[in-house]
């Protein structure tokens, strides 16, 4: 793939927090429909990457181009504004769902389009109605985010996402946080996306879903990727010792 045809090329990035170099020099190209699973030992760097690529937190060093732009160059100086504009391409899901507790559902899911993105409530409304009953949520349009299940929960986090019509979705351990017999829930909703060749990002200790959907697997640690490729080559047959380790432990 040239980097012409990637929807999002980033080269070096970079990231310290305080003396803590998190990220030394990441590179990684996506391609329009391709789901990239994110996976590493814990601390490798790899929530760091999403925020980086959203636009919530500054990186050090490093671009990150989206074709059509923006293109942001982190060596040269960065305003708060420039960074951020990169939300405009990306959303994100997160491991805790981070819904506004004090809103209904429905409200959770129009604030980005209506207050951000300044489109009509109306449209805003009819999409979120349409995206809730996608995800079989439509009768909790009215319920506040603590009536629902973790999965419930989760699956509006995602419906807010798709709500922003972004080119790329970002998801932070999407299943983390949740019992064991919800997570099969929203791997659904994950998949169903993956058909639909959404482009996705998707950090993920669930190594077996990982094989099933990603298109390319990125393993990280220490604040490098130390490889990728298809998840058959990564995940069942790594070249690198470090991630054979990895693998073997969550296999
Ligand atoms: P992973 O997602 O692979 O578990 P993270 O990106 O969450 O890794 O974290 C990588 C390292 O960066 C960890 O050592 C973590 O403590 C540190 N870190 C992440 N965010 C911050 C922050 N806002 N301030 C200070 N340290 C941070």
């Amino acid at each position: 793939m040239s980097p012409t045809d990637a929807l999002l090329t980033v080269t070096g990035l970079q990231k310290s927090f305080g003396g803590n170099q998190v990220l030394r020099s990441i590179d990684l190209d996506l391609a329009d429909g391709q789901v990239t699973a994110l996976v590493g030992p814990s601390g490798s760097g790899k929530t760091t990457v999403l925020r980086c690529l959203n636009g919530l937190e500054t990186p050090d060093g490093g671009t990150v181009a989206f074709r059509g732009g923006p293109s942001v160059d982190f060596g040269a100086k960065v305003s708060r504004k420039e960074a951020l504009s990169l939300r405009d391409r990306s959303a994100m899901v997160f491991q805790t769902y981070n819904l506004f507790p004090h809103m209904t559902v429905l409200e959770n899911i129009i604030e980005g389009p209506v207050r951000v993105q300044k489109r009509a409530r109306k449209d805003a409304v009819s999409d979120a109605e349409r995206l809730l009953d996608r995800v079989g949520l439509a009768d909790k349009r009215n319920d506040h985010p603590f009536n629902l299940s973790g999965g419930q929960q989760q699956r509006v986090g995602i419906v807010r996402a798709l709500a922003l019509q972004p080119d790329l979705l970002l998801f932070d351990e999407p299943t983390s946080a949740l019992d064991p017999e919800l997570v099969g829930e929203v791997l659904t909703v994950i998949k169903e996306l993956a058909e639909e060749k959404w482009t996705m990002v998707i950090v993920t200790h669930e190594l077996a879903f990982a094989r099933e959907v990603a298109d390319e697997v990125v393993f990280m640690d220490g604040g490098v990727v130390v490889e990728h490729g298809h998840p058959d080559q990564v995940l069942r047959n790594p070249r690198e010792e470090r991630t054979r380790r990895f693998v073997q432990r969550l296999l």
